[in-house]
C-alpha cells in the first residue's frame, strides 16, 4: 500500500488539491445508500472520505478511481461534503505523483492524446470535420449567429457521427444561422478534469477561449452535457462568459417560435434517459420531456429512478475511458429499466450515455429489443 506521506502532510496535500470539505463528513452513510456502485458491486464513498479526513489515502488503489461524479450523493449530504470537489482533489494527487492504478491506465493516453490532438480518442486533429462533409456545414466566421460545437465524439465516433448529422439536419430545416470550427475545436475538456489532470484541463480552456474569441464567437451551442457544464459552469473561472444553449433547450425554443414543425408520426413507446450533466448537474429535466411531448404519436413513459433520481450510466468523471466489468455496468441496468416499462426506444441526450447502452444493448438476448436514439435522431425522423 502506498500512502502519501501519512497524517498532517497528506492531511496538507488534500486540502490544496481543493479537498477540504471532506473533515465536515460525520458518516452518516447517506452517500452509500444513493451510490449507484452499490447496485453493482460494493464502494464506500463515506470510507474514502474517512481515510481522507485522517491523511490515509491509498492513492494506488482502485477506489480513488471510482466515482462516475454522478452527483447523487452530493445532493443528499446534510454536511455538504462536495464529494464530488474531494474525490477530485484526491486524483489530482495520484496525477501529480503518476501513480495509476490499473482501471485509470488508460487516461495517460488520453491526455497525450488531448495534448498532441486535441481529442481523447487517438484521433488527428485534421480529421475533426470530415463528419461534415457533404453536409452543407459552414466554417463559423463573426458574421455567423451560432457555433455549433458538436465535441469530440460526435466528431470522430462512427454511431455518434449520425447524431452530429442529425442536429445539422434539424439545424438546417429551421433555417439556423449557424457554423463549426472544424479542426480549430478541442475537447472541452470536462472529463479529464474530473480525473485529476489539472494541467491538461487548463491548457485545452486556454486553446478553446483563444480560438472562440479570434473567431467572434458570442453563442455556443453543444450536444454534450458535459461541454454544456464545462463552458457554463466552468469556463467563467477565467473570465470569460459565452452564451451556451444545450441542444434539448435550443429544439424547444426552435418548436416554440414556431420555426421546427413536428408533422411526421412516431408511432412509438419511448423513455427519456436524464444525463448527470444535463438532470441532477444544470437542472435540465423538462426541456427534452416537453420536446418529446411535440412528437406527433410517440408515447412518453418514466422508468424507475428518472428525473433527479436517474440512474448515471458509468461514464462520467473519466470512467468511460477506463474499463468496466460487464457485471459492473450501470448501463445494463439501465437498459433493464426501460424494458420494464415497455419502451421501444431509450432516448437520452449526451454522447457518453449513448456509447455506454450501445454496448450494453449488444449484451441484451434479443439486441432488436430496444433502440437506442439521441433526442435528435427522434426529431429528425418527426419533420
Ligand atoms: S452523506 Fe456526507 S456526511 Fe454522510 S457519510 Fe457521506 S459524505 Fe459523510
Ligand atoms: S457522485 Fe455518484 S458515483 Fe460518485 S460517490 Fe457519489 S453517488 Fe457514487
Amino acid at each position: 500500500m502506498e500512502i502519501v506521506a501519512p497524517f498532517q502532510d497528506a492531511i496538507d496535500a488534500i486540502k490544496e488539491a481543493g479537498g477540504d470539505q471532506f473533515k465536515l463528513c460525520y458518516q452518516c452513510g447517506l452517500c452509500d445508500t444513493v451510490c449507484p456502485w452499490n447496485k453493482v458491486r460494493t464502494f464506500s464513498m463515506r470510507k474514502l472520505v474517512r481515510e481522507a479526513t485522517f491523511g490515509l489515502i491509498e492513492i494506488e488503489g482502485e477506489d480513488i478511481w471510482r466515482c462516475t461524479t454522478c452527483g447523487k450523493c452530493p445532493q443528499r449530504c446534510p454536511r455538504d461534503v462536495k464529494q464530488i470537489e474531494s474525490g477530485v482533489a484526491l486524483r489530482r494527487i495520484a496525477t501529480q505523483y503518476g501513480v495509476f492504478h490499473p482501471t485509470a491506465r488508460p487516461l495517460r493516453s488520453v491526455s497525450a492524446s488531448l495534448v498532441g490532438a486535441g481529442n481523447p480518442l487517438g484521433e488527428e486533429r485534421s480529421k475533426r470535420a470530415d463528419w461534415a462533409k457533404n453536409l452543407s456545414v459552414k466554417t463559423f466566421t463573426e458574421e455567423t449567429e451560432l457555433l455549433y460545437f458538436p465535441g469530440c465524439y460526435l466528431s470522430y465516433d462512427a454511431r455518434l457521427k449520425k447524431v452530429a448529422a442529425a442536429t445539422v439536419s434539424i439545424l438546417n430545416n429551421a433555417e439556423v444561422d449557424f457554423g463549426i470550427l472544424g479542426s480549430e475545436e478541442n475537447c472541452c475538456g470536462e472529463s479529464i478534469r474530473k480525473t485529476g489532470d489539472e494541467q491538461v484541463f487548463k491548457r485545452l480552456v486556454k486553446e478553446n477561449i483563444k480560438t472562440f474569441i479570434e473567431n467572434g464567437v458570442h453563442k455556443i451551442l453543444v450536444s454534450s452535457p458535459h461541454c454544456y457544464h464545462t463552458f457554463k459552469n466552468e469556463y467563467p473561472e477565467f473570465n470569460v462568459n459565452f452564451e451556451v444553449i444545450h441542444i434539448s433547450q435550443f429544439l424547444l425554443q426552435l418548436i416554440n417560435e414556431g420555426r421546427l414543425k413536428l408533422n411526421k408520426e412516431y408511432p412509438k413507446k419511448v423513455t427519456y434517459h436524464d444525463p448527470c450533466y444535463l438532470g441532477r448537474h444544470n437542472n435540465i429535466f423538462e426541456e427534452p420531456r416537453e420536446v418529446l411531448g411535440n412528437v406527433p404519436g410517440l408515447e412518453l413513459v418514466e422508468m424507475a429512478d428518472s428525473g433527479k433520481d436517474s440512474l448515471c450510466c458509468g461514464g462520467g468523471g473519466g470512467r468511460i475511458w477506463m474499463d468496466t466489468p460487464m457485471e459492473e455496468r450501470f448501463s445494463n441496468l439501465r437498459l433493464q429499466q426501460a424494458i420494464d416499462v415497455g419502451a421501444e426506444v431509450l432516448v437520452t441526450s449526451c454522447p457518453y450515455c449513448i456509447t455506454n447502452f450501445e454496448d450494453s444493448r449488444l449484451s441484451l438476448e434479443d439486441d432488436e429489443a430496444l433502440q437506442i436514439k439521441d433526442i435528435t435522431e427522434i426529431i429528425q425522423e418527426a419533420i
